[in-house]
């Protein structure tokens, strides 16, 4: 791991390095040109992977909990509240503070960015999606091989005997009260499936993506500060292994220096684009 985070420090110099030593050049803000080659890598590579993260779900109106600014920090640092030690103290404080959350996630509907990802994955361009996001927007709009590495809200397990349930359950009674969701076998706290702050990732959903990633000879990366790890290392190995890398995030990211294709730009106006293009390569459009 520590090797990991070495070749992190050593990409984030490097890109500093190649901006200091930059002329100041223009940047088309269509992307046009970026956009044709980002195609163009995808029709050629053998085994495209993308990795998206809270970007890809921000323009269906979910925010970035990890972000000052979302509104979400207004009270409590969402870091402290939505670990797992604080959970186990206090559920109620996280509960409390996730119920807006739910309602948004709740209320959401996919994006023309999760669904550029569907139709590039139907087309035979795209082999998996691994995500960082616990909405379940990508399956909502098509995509078939997704690994969710920060778990899920689908369903919640009992704190106290294990029994799961799907949330649907108590969904409606949680989202209209202040009370926390009791497990009805044994009154225990249930715990959504999602991956809290301080928590280990679930050990088969992060080894099937890492399987993924080792045949990847392309990465895109989509919406995501690659600031979260383990989820952050995967570009890097990627990129080790000789694969190519296309970044489509608002934001800098570590990679970005590696990376064959950067596009500092909204994920819901450019991955469409880009999907258009496949076909039209693919002689569809
Ligand atoms: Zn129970």
């Amino acid at each position: 791991m520590s090797g990991g985070v070495l070749a992190v420090q050593f990409l984030a110099k490097c890109a500093t390095d190649i901006r200091e030593r930059l002329p100041n050049r223009e940047v088309d803000v269509n992307y046009t040109d970026e956009i044709a080659r980002a195609a163009t890598l995808l029709c050629e590579a053998r085994y495209a992977v993308a990795l998206t993260g809270a970007g890809i779900s921000t323009p269906s109106g979910i925010p970035d909990f990890r972000s000052p600014g979302s509104g979400l920090w207004e009270r409590v640092n969402p870091v402290i509240v939505a670990s797992i030690h604080a959970f186990r103290i206090r559920p109620k404080a996280f509960f409390d503070w996730v119920r807006p959350l739910a309602e948004k996630m709740m209320a959401a509907e996919p994006n023309p960015a999760h669904l550029a990802l569907a139709e590039l994955e139907a087309a035979g361009c795209l082999q998996a999606v691994i995500t960082q996001n616990i909405d379940g927007l990508h399956q909502r709009a098509g995509s078939r091989e997704v690994l969710e590495v920060h778990g899920h809200v689908r369903e919640a397990t009992c704190t106290r005997c294990h029994t799961v349930v799907p949330t649907g359950d108590f969904l409606d009674d949680f989202l209209g009260s202040n009370e926390v969701p009791r497990c009805a076998v044994c009154g225990g706290v249930m715990k959504p499936d999602v991956v809290l702050f301080g928590e280990q990732l679930p050990a088969g959903v992060l080894n099937a993506a890492q399987a993924h990633v080792r045949r990847a000879d392309l990465l895109l990366v989509a919406g995501s500060h690659l600031d979260v790890m383990p989820a952050s290392q995967l570009p890097f190995l990627v990129h080790e292994r000789g694969g190519r890398i296309i970044v489509v995030n608002l934001m800098e990211t570590y990679i970005d220096a590696a990376a064959e294709v950067v596009i500092h730009a909204d994920v819901a106006d450019v991955l469409p684009r880009i999907a258009r293009a496949c076909a039209q390569a693919r002689g569809e459009g």
